[in-house]
């Protein structure tokens, strides 16, 4: 799958710019939709004059279509930091329904490739440790994550019923927690709220007694193995993350070693249904697509910490 056009929705954001950047270095064309609501100019920027690259602005919550062939629909749009979808719950829904519905859509009159960026909450607060792509989660559907989690949920299910009916060539990637430069500094994650307050030197803010568990993958890490997904012959899900586990406690004192920061720490209140633990188990990313990340979680908090020092200078 190189020198195809590929539209990517949320192409503006974390991991959709990033994955617009791979995908053109690898000689492909990319058509980048986005609608602006969590994702970012900046990140797509150096993008505009690049030979093969489109932007457009977009909702794909409303009807999308995109002239011309297209070989690979990319749907990464959605709000995807809690205190995001937590403010935008509608439009969080709509995305992950809609969006996955009306980009299916376009999938199959082009006869393109389907790649959904499913995510690590359909298994909610996991009571199976670490998570195998066969465990069906525990997830609460009126909690205020539900909509992110059921979105996502409903998106599986849309995108393995456009397969089953209509025949198309899914991919479905159950993306763990990432990071790297382009998360914006003020989007309530856990690694990026740590290291710019480090680096203000303003107090790591841990909720609850910070004991609860995530596995932190660089971004160049995650978009390798999601494109690894995409070329290969497997419909999924499959979990993409590093299965390194650390709790947030952990966390917070490595990022304070890395950034050299003597910021204290804060405890706060637990937001509702966080899940205590998270890991992939990456056992079917290793056998199928023969990917691991390569990247330390402290080379990766170093490197997106000197990228955030360079945007709050700014
Ligand atoms: N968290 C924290 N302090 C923060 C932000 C997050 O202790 O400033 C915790 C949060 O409660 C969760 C973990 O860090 O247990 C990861 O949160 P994040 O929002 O990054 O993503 P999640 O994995 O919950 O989707």
């Amino acid at each position: 799958m190189s020198n195809r056009r590929v539209v990517v929705t949320g192409g503006a954001g974390f991991l959709g710019s990033h994955l617009c950047d791979a995908l053109l270095g690898r000689g492909d064309q990319v058509v980048a939709i986005d609608n602006l609501s969590t994702g970012k100019m900046a990140n797509v920027e150096h993008l505009f004059g690049a030979e093969g690259f489109t932007f457009v602005r977009h909702d794909v919550s409303s009807y999308v279509w995109v002239p011309g062939p297209i070989d690979a629909v990319l749907h990464f749009a959605s709000p995807a930091s809690p205190r995001d979808y937590l403010e935008l719950p509608i439009p969080t829904l709509k995305v992950g329904s809609l969006g996955t519905h009306n980009t299916l859509g376009l999938a199959k009159d082009k006869g393109a490739r389907y790649f959904l960026a499913s995510t690590s909450e359909v298994y909610g607060d996991p009571q199976v440790h670490p998570q195998p792509e066969s465990y069906w989660g525990h997830v609460n559907p009126v909690g205020p994550r539900g909509v992110y989690d059921e979105a996502k949920r409903f998106g599986e299910a849309m995108a393995m019923a456009y397969h089953r009916a209509h025949g198309i060539d899914v991919r479905i990637a159950r993306i763990f927690n990432s990071f790297g430069p382009r998360l914006r500094p003020g989007d309530g994650r856990v690694v990026s709220n740590f290291l710019v307050q480090a680096l203000r030197g303003e107090p790591l803010t841990l909720y609850g007694d910070g004991a609860q568990t995530r596995s932190f993958c660089y971004v160049d890490d995650e978009v390798r193995g999601l494109l690894a997904l995409l070329d290969s012959d497997h419909v999924g899900p499959v979990n993409i993350g590093n299965p390194e586990e650390h709790t947030v406690a952990e966390l917070a004192r490595i990022v304070l070693e890395v950034t050299g920061s003597t910021s204290p720490l804060v405890f706060e209140e637990l937001p509702v249904d966080d899940p205590s633990q998270r890991r992939p188990d990456t056992t079917l990313a290793r056998r199928l697509l023969d990917w691991e990340p390569e990247i330390e979680l402290r080379d990766g908090l170093a490197r997106t910490a000197a990228w955030l020092e360079e945007v709050l200078e700014r």
